[in-house]
């Protein structure tokens, strides 16, 4: 059996845990099994990760915030109540806060951050990306227990089920070790490693003054924005807006870069985007053979433009 281990944030699923349970139905596939999810905590919905072909989910309750070691302790109970011996997490900073501590509990052999469902013909192989994103490596695990991590926009969702009634599973938990204070949240555009649409400025912007033009872009379609390095290193913009190979890694579906060279430490953290759209004067800049779009032009005046036409198709 495949365990699935859905994340829900403030009670809610993300796409990348329905994308979790898709990869989880078409492992268990491969494996002539069934996969099973299971929520922890107080979830909304859970029942519909039927629709992504969990053939059962649970529950288990009473608990009411991360921690590594309780959340560690539901899922290896539930895999060793359930006998299910290949988990799969998401690759969330809650998944991969999981994955060692669950491998040494399980004495499971793991892959985190997987981008291929495992082929299994006589071993049990799966495939992720290594020197930021510039190679794979296909991993062989063999042991009993396999523990794997899905990368985000790894698999699209795919309907296969419908809605279950959820079942509670009561284990013996540990006391937590750790408590929440306080908990504050960003407010305004969705935080980096969550966003599915981002518009990114680099030094081809001249200025921190000329940031508007970016974020009448982010605006009108709804996108988190983000920066090369040299822009948080001047101070234009906010550190935790940096991507890359030192900043943060992000696999949106559409990332919209204006006035980026493309090294390959910026593109590190974006080329696994879905769809990468460059927006640059100079035509020979390297970033437009990451680009599945390319714009060659000036950003001041292309930007505002694709503004336009983004309202003008919104409200028509
Ligand atoms: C160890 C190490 C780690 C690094 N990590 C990162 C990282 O994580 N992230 C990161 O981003 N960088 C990182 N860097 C820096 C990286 O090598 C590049 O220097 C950086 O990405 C360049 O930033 P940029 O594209 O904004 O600026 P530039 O390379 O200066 O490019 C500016 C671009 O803007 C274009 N442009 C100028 N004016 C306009 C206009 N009006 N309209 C349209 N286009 C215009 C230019 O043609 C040019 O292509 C790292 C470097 C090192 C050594």
């Amino acid at each position: 059996m495949v365990l699935v281990f859905a994340e829900a944030v403030n009670g809610n699923f993300k796409k990348a845990a329905h994308e979790a349970v898709t990869y989880g139905t078409k492992t268990a596939a491969a494996l002539g099994t069934d996969c099973v999810a299971l929520t922890i905590g107080s979830v909304n919905d859970a029942g519909n990760l039927g629709r992504f072909g969990a053939t059962k989910v649970y529950n288990v309750p009473g608990v009411d915030s991360f921690d590594s070691g309780v959340y560690t302790a539901a899922i290896a109970g539930t895999a060793q109540q359930l006998g299910a011996k290949t988990i799969i997490l998401m690759h969330s900073s809650t998944g991969k806060s999981i994955l060692g501590r669950l491998a040494a509990r399980l004495d499971a052999g793991s892959a985190p951050g997987v981008n291929s469902v495992p082929t299994v013909d006589g071993s049990f192989k799966v495939r992720k990306a290594v020197f930021s994103g510039k190679a794979f490596a296909e991993v062989e695990i063999t042991t009993d227990y396999k523990v794997i991590s899905v990368a985000g926009n790894s698999i699209p969702v795919e309907e296969t089920g419908s809605a279950l009634t959820v079942e509670t599973l009561n284990l013996d938990l540990p006391a937590s070790r750790t408590k929440v204070l306080e908990t504050k949240r960003a407010s305004g555009r969705t935080p980096l490693p969550e966003a599915e649409l981002v518009v990114s400025g680099g030094r081809g912007l001249k200025g921190p003054e000329n940031w508007g033009v970016l974020e009448d872009l982010a605006d009108a379609l709804g996108a988190t924005t983000a920066c090369s390095r040299p822009v948080a290193d001047v101070d234009w913009r906010p550190h935790h807006e940096h991507v890359g190979q030192t900043g943060v890694a992000i696999r949106p579906n559409l990332y919209i870069a204006a006035g980026i060279s493309g090294a390959i430490q910026h593109l590190a953290g974006v080329n696994s985007s879905k769809t990468i759209v460059v927006i640059n004067k100079d035509p020979e800049a390297p970033f437009f053979k990451a680009a599945d779009y390319g714009v060659v032009g000036d950003l001041f005046e292309v930007l505002p433009k694709l503004t336009e036409a983004i309202k003008a198709h919104k409200a028509g």
